[in-house]
């Protein structure tokens, strides 16, 4: 018998055509001589990270960027060789395996960058850091021009440390109201005039102000959930620059139809109960595979029509009323098109009152990811049988 990469009819497709877009129009937008840092941390954002990463390379992207240092790992792993810089604090005794394959860390504080230099005796290469500073964000980084300062002194004085960038973070700069993000830009403009910026990476910009604000995009754009097709809030949507298209969408099949009649329920608590007789169809996909019990009410895609589902979300399976009786194995839409009709990423998160940055990061890894390029499969990956056993 041959080994499948997944035994459920449950998926979510990469469609890799439209990221490589994205990235492309995004490269030309910021121009030749400014770096496209590809942030594909979480995952690239439920994505799928080396995948991600690989393509955005291929089109342009000269740097990558994740949370963690074990997402920076899980790349080296896979054989990516360019530079990864980890945006999230690494403790101090690791920031050694950092160095040693050469993934670039973040110095946020005098502290943090003291205690670094009691673990990297042993090391060969040099730990390569971005500094970084706290212009308003107040999550990372430093604040004032003595801090700066005797960060960089410290990386001059240590044949341990190369700081080979400097950055920052907006905390509005998806909003209509740009004050907050002029102060944030001002002072970070003053306190890196000391710097040796012309031989530093220079970076403030994520999506929304590297397409928003093309003048404050120094040598350098973080851009993240535009590589994905989504906007970064829905304010900024029709100031965007050229169309993004959505990367994610997500799929499976009936497992079972019936019909009820008139009077009886549907899923725990008895909540649903038909007011007619009706055809029921069973979803194999529940709040284990992030389709969360607060969806309850919403609409699935069947036949390029919506289709109500009905009771309360189960953790593997949930059920809709439908319209006319489908045949088992009919494929069910819960994220993306079918003919005419199109649930969004973005009707999801108003749905559940967020943002779309959660919604593909809560498509949990039970659902397999299938990387398209125009329309073939390049490949699967399912975590939970990554051998194909
Ligand atoms: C996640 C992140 C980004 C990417 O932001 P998007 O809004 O997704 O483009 C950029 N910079 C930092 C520091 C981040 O943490």
């Amino acid at each position: 018998m041959s080994l499948k990469p997944f035994y459920r009819k449950t998926w979510a497709e990469i469609d890799l055509t439209a990221l490589k877009e994205n990235v492309r129009n995004m490269k030309q937008h910021i121009g030749e001589h400014v770096h496209l840092m590809a942030v594909v941390k979480a995952n690239a954002y439920g994505h799928g990270s080396a995948q991600v990463a690989k393509a955005a390379l291929e089109e342009g992207a000269s740097v990558l960027a994740v949370a963690l240092l074990d997402e920076a790992l899980s790349l080296r792993a896979e054989g990516i060789e360019e530079p990864i810089l980890v945006l999230g604090a690494v403790p101090p005794e690791y920031t050694g395996i950092a160095a040693d394959k050469r993934i670039i860390v973040t110095g946020y504080s005098v502290q943090w960058l003291k205690e670094v230099l009691g673990f990297l005796d042993g090391v060969d290469t040099p730990l390569e850091f971005h500094l970084k500073i706290d212009t308003g964000m107040g999550r990372l980084g430093c604040k004032t021009e003595e801090d700066i300062k005797e960060m960089m002194e410290m990386a001059e004085s240590s044949s341990k440390l190369n700081c080979t960038g400097v950055f920052t973070h907006f905390a509005t700069a998806d909003e209509t109201d740009t004050d907050y993000f002029n102060m944030q830009l001002n002072r970070f403009e003053e306190l890196t005039k000391p710097l040796p910026l012309d031989r530093l990476m220079v970076h403030s910009s994520n999506s929304a102000a590297g397409l928003r604000f093309k003048k404050q995009l120094f040598n350098a754009v973080r851009f993240g959930i535009s590589m994905y097709g989504l906007s970064p809030s829905t304010e900024i949507k029709d100031e965007l620059p050229f169309r993004l298209r959505e990367v994610f969408s997500l799929h499976t099949e009936l497992s079972h139809v019936k019909t009820i009649k008139k009077g009886e329920s549907v899923s725990y608590g008895a909540t649903y109960t038909a007011e007619h007789d009706e055809w029921i169809g069973t979803v194999p996909v529940g709040y284990a595979d992030g389709w969360l019990r607060r969806l309850a009410g919403t609409e699935v895609l069947i036949d390029g029509k919506r289709q109500k589902i009905a009771g309360r979300i189960c953790m593997d399976q949930f059920m809709i009323s439908l319209d006319e009786e489908y045949p088992v194995g009919t494929k069910v839409t819960l994220i993306g098109k079918q003919e005419d009709e199109w649930i969004s990423v973005d009707e999801i998160a108003q749905k559940l009152q967020t943002i779309n940055y959660e919604i593909t990061c809560m498509i949990s890894s039970r659902v397999p990811r299938m990387f398209l390029e125009n329309g073939s499969i390049m490949e699967i990956r399912n975590p939970i049988l990554p051998n194909h056993i």
